[in-house]
């Protein structure tokens, strides 16, 4: 296959204003790719080599990316460099130089798919001494044989900002109407959520149909999609919902841990499935020496605790173990102990479709509790009463509140999915402020007065998944320290944006723009109707959106959290109504 069709199909993505129309711009142009190639085009799709759970390492520096454009354009450096200031993308930048070179190159050759991805992870392996030049060299010599177009992506492709905004939800749009039917797509979803490979999925799909999708399981080794909880605002509501009885566990505040265990060995993966095993020796010696079964994939928190006492501890004492050296030093001075709340598959057996109480009984089947590893603390209640006396022993405890859980028969771990089967309870709502919400930078405001010359706010956005589409909600502000002012434009140039990204919905003109890439959480006072914000707008009458008034940076970044696992326009939505119910 010709990457030209790609770029092509890129280029008809960034086109259209509509995102109703993307699935449907996709699944025509997966329709058309053999089968074999088509799990690298996916990947391709969202600027990537991999599935999410492989750190993508194929991120070029800009300075690099120049000199390979310099190279082939042969056109003068101040020029180039003049073009990139005005551009600001040098995807744009790499068109322009592309389609002004001087035409030498008599035995250019077409672009074929495979040639690209040979030569981009090469780029994405090159290490040592001479990586740089081997990086200019690779890609020098496919914008030497790139049409202006294919030069375009090629460079958005190595900066990892795609800028064309197809996002995992739309593209399972896409794969459902090119090779399913409507009601295919929950399926779809769910071997996403289960395998957190949306290459695999396409592929399966081409090649076997739903079929093949169905029998696509959680595996260990391969991390599958969190399950997530709904929260309500009482005790009695949380009971209501679950039926009248459910399972308490305390909800412990530290990082939520996938483990992955066969003979060969522990992975541990976060929630954003990156790896974290080298983060948590420890952790993976209290596995092995608990763990009685053959293999297993468990999930728990992983809480700082007090060596002496036991005490938990604040969740940010842990994030000295994310830190790259001295992680000897890390371990010992800074123990955790973790909290095993789940059990997902053991011993060969998908286990996703078991109840929650069958699950857990698995899981204290196959676990002897040790001093680095617990089970999470957890009682089944039938009153508000007595689940209000679990309440305060979690918070006793140093706990952020509880998590109910359903124990009705339809109690299935539902990966990837935010849903009523879980409910979050903690002890923020029960103060006049509400709960905290994660948000997602999109924009930025310039300073003025004492902030001239860092940013005066930021323009922070939801996530709505229905329609793969952040939606912004409020401009926020306050609670930014000078240090952390300091270091934000540092933190979000990476994800910078000449002009507003694709996939967001904004009626707000920011001075600058950003990437939906980094998570911040914000307490926030009060949910209003707002004319100028586009939270949940496609729910509410006459156009409005949802604003978070009186937002507040908490200090803490979810550098946990993705954009995707952002706080959802439908969550806002929910709390928006139960506030002021109409
Ligand atoms: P929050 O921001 O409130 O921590 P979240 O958005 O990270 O929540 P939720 O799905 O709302 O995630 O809440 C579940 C999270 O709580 C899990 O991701 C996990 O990290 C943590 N947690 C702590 N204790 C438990 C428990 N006993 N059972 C399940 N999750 C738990």
């Amino acid at each position: 296959m010709l990457y030209e069709e790609l770029a092509r199909c890129y280029d008809r993505l960034e086109g259209t204003s509509s995102r109703l129309e993307m699935p449907s711009i996709l699944a025509e142009f997966y329709q058309m790719v053999p089968p074999e190639e088509l799990r690298q085009v996916v990947y391709l799709t969202q600027g990537k080599l991999n599935p999410d759970h492989v750190t993508e390492k194929l991120g070029m520096a800009d300075k690099l990316i120049l000199r390979a454009i310099i190279e082939v354009s042969r056109l003068p450096e101040e020029q180039v460099t003049e073009l990139w200031m005005k551009e600001g993308d040098l995807g744009a930048v790499a068109e322009r130089a592309v389609a002004q070179k001087v035409q030498t190159n008599l035995f250019s050759q077409p672009l074929t798919l495979e040639r690209v991805v040979g030569n981009l992870r090469g780029i994405e392996s090159a290490e040592g001494r001479n990586s740089q030049s081997t990086k200019v060299k690779l890609l020098t010599s496919l914008l030497h044989d790139a049409s202006p177009l294919e030069a375009r992506y090629l460079c958005r492709t190595v900066t990892g900002r795609m800028r064309v905004g197809a996002a995992s939800m739309t593209i399972l749009d896409a794969l459902a109407l090119a090779f399913g039917a409507k009601e295919d797509r929950a399926d779809i979803e769910r071997a996403f959520n289960v395998s957190s490979d949306i290459g695999t999925v396409a592929q399966q799909l081409a090649e076997g149909g739903m079929e093949a999708v169905r029998a696509i399981e959680v595996q260990v080794g391969r991390p599958l999609r969190s399950m997530l909880a709904e929260r309500l605002p009482s005790l009695e509501e949380v009971l209501d919902k679950l039926g009248g009885v459910c399972a308490l566990e305390y909800k412990y505040d530290g990082v939520r841990v996938q483990a992955h265990i066969s003979p060969s060995g522990v992975t541990l993966y976060s929630r954003r499935l990156e790896d974290l095993t080298s983060n948590f020796p420890d952790v993976v010696e209290s596995l092995q020496r608990s763990f009685k079964g053959q293999e297993a994939i468990l999930e728990g928190e992983c809480v700082p605790v007090e060596r002496e006492s036991g005490r938990l501890l604040p969740f940010q004492e842990v994030a000295h173990r994310r830190r790259k050296f001295g992680m000897e030093e890390a371990v010992r001075d800074y123990p955790v102990r973790l909290f095993l709340f789940d059990c997902v598959k053991l011993d060969g057996e998908d286990l996703t479709l078991n109840t929650f109480p069958r699950r857990r009984e698995l899981l204290q089947s196959c676990i002897d509790e040790g001093e680095g590893l617990q089970l999470s603390r957890m009682e089944v209640v039938e009153s508000a009463s007595e689940a209000e006396e679990f309440f305060n022993a979690a918070l006793d405890a140093g706990c952020e509140g509880i998590m109910a859980k359903s124990v009705q028969d339809n109690s299935v771990y539902r990966a990837g999915s935010r849903g009523f089967l879980w409910i979050k309870y903690k002890k923020d709502y029960r103060s006049d402020l509400s709960d905290t919400f994660d948000l997602v930078v999109v924009g930025a405001f310039a300073g003025k007065g004492k902030r001239k010359g860092v940013y005066g706010a930021l323009l922070m956005a939801v996530y709505d998944p229905e329609g793969d589409v952040y939606q912004t909600v409020c401009k926020l502000g306050s609670g930014f320290d000078d240090a952390f002012l300091a270091e934000l434009p540092g933190m979000l140039e990476p994800h910078s944006s000449p002009s507003p990204p694709l996939s967001l919905s904004t009626r707000m003109e920011a001075d600058h723009w950003f990437e939906p890439a980094l998570v911040l959480e914000v307490m926030g006072a009060e949910i209003s109707l707002s004319p100028v914000h586009t939270a949940a707008s496609s729910s509410l009458p006459d156009g409005s959106g949802l604003a978070l008034r009186f937002p507040r940076f908490t200090g803490r970044v979810r550098d946990d959290k993705g954009p995707e696992q952002a706080t959802t326009a439908n969550e806002l939505l929910a709390m928006y109504r139960s506030q002021s119910p109409s």
